[in-house]
């Protein structure tokens, strides 16, 4: 087996103290944690060993964990930690700091986390969109339409460019995941387990088995369907547009159109339950960082700001050209930051899952 580098690192340790982790040094391995936490095993010490991990700042060591993404944040370790040690938002804070240690390009990965200079990811869209909007389309249709103001096809290609970068930024930053799961020795054969770990995913299994937050459950996976309705539709119509045989605006009774809504409805049904969710919850169960934030303010601002835009191009108001170049800036900086923001555990967590599958090498 390859020798794995272990360093203490302080650093880390005051990236953790300081992205939602603030009460890691309370830990005093009682290991209550490890008992409430209902996807830990009797022979597994999760999520009590990735705190010590943590506390002794061995970051190659834990953020190599395939663990930690197993962890879905129901917060019920974080309620009966004796010491107020708050194993729950350390994992959070694990797993933010793993996305960047393995992402690709690095430098984009510490920007897109600087909540400081969160108004600077929006730049480039609002200069893209305002500069495609000035150039305009050659035909204009006497009707109010989007078409109107922005060339579809050239909109389609920049997207799709986009997502392109954003799937090739992923490659690495999985390459480089799974190679440190092979150093750790915590591998089973992954691409044979990745059809039953995204059937679990869509299932949204482990979810279930957080007896003490109900709610979390249904809006994860009404979020997480609505969310992926959203992006079928989104790529097809693209290829579409591109293709020729789509032109948009599709009427409303149109299976895309109707696709589109319905899952856009779904998503913020979800969201709103999520969201209430961590409101009630913050100090008990779970803090909320920027981290969480960002995405939940992307996913909730580009949905509503396709219904609002649809809803006003029915009316023929103005006004929605202004809707729809927000809704423009907002999904680029969804698809584009996508491999930098939590958005990313959904693609970690599945790796995660398929390299711990249990038969070949146990769960966390
Ligand atoms: S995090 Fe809390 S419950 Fe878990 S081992 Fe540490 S002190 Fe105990
Ligand atoms: S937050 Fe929930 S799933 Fe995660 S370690 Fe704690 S109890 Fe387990």
């Amino acid at each position: 087996m390859a020798e794995l580098v272990v360093r203490p690192d302080e650093r880390f340790i005051q990236e953790v103290l300081a992205n939602g982790g603030a009460d890691l040094k309370k830990c005093y391995q009682c290991a209550t944690c490890s008992t409430v936490c209902a996807l830990s095993e009797e022979d597994r010490t999760f999520p009590r060993r990735q705190m010590l991990l943590a506390q002794w700042g061995l970051k190659d060591l834990v953020l190599s964990d395939p663990a930690l993404w197993l962890c879905h944040s129901c917060g019920d370790c974080t309620e009966q930690c004796p010491r107020g040690a708050r194993p729950g938002d350390v994992l959070g804070a694990l797993r933010q700091q793993a996305i960047q240690y393995f992402a690709w390009p690095k430098f984009v990965a510490r920007w897109v986390n600087n909540a400081r200079a969160v108004w600077t990811l929006f730049l480039l869209p609002v200069l893209l969109f305002a500069g495609l909007g000035l150039w305009g389309p050659e035909t204009v249709s006497e009707q109010m339409e989007f078409a109107n103001e922005y060339p579809v096809p050239v909109l389609e290609a920049l997207f799709f460019s986009v997502s392109g970068l954003a799937v090739l930024a992923f490659a690495v930053g999985l390459g480089r995941f799974v190679k440190a799961l092979r150093v750790q020795g915590a591998t089973a054969p992954i691409l044979p387990n990745l059809v039953p770990a995204i059937g679990e995913i869509f299932a949204h299994r482990r979810f279930q088995k957080c007896q003490a937050e109900p709610f979390r459950y249904p809006g994860h996976l009404l979020a997480f369907w609505g969310f992926l309705g959203l992006g079928f539709v989104g790529t097809v119509i693209g290829i579409g547009t591109m293709g020729g045989w789509l032109h948009t605006p599709l009427p409303l009774s149109h299976p895309l159109k109707v696709l589109a809504n319905l899952s856009a409805a779904v998503a913020l049904v979800g969201a709103s339950i999520l969201l209430a969710n961590r409101l009630r919850n913050q100090q008990l169960r779970q803090r909320t960082t920027y981290f969480d934030w960002l995405l939940v303010w992307l996913l909730a601002g580009a949905v509503l700001t396709g219904l609002l835009s649809e809803l006003l191009r029915l009316a023929q108001l103005k006004v929605m050209y202004g809707v729809y170049f927000i809704h423009l800036v907002l999904v680029f900086a969804l698809l584009a930051y996508a491999p930098y923001s939590k958005l990313a555990h959904a693609v970690y967590r599945t790796v995660a899952l398929a390299a711990t599958r249990r038969g070949t090498r146990g769960g966390p």
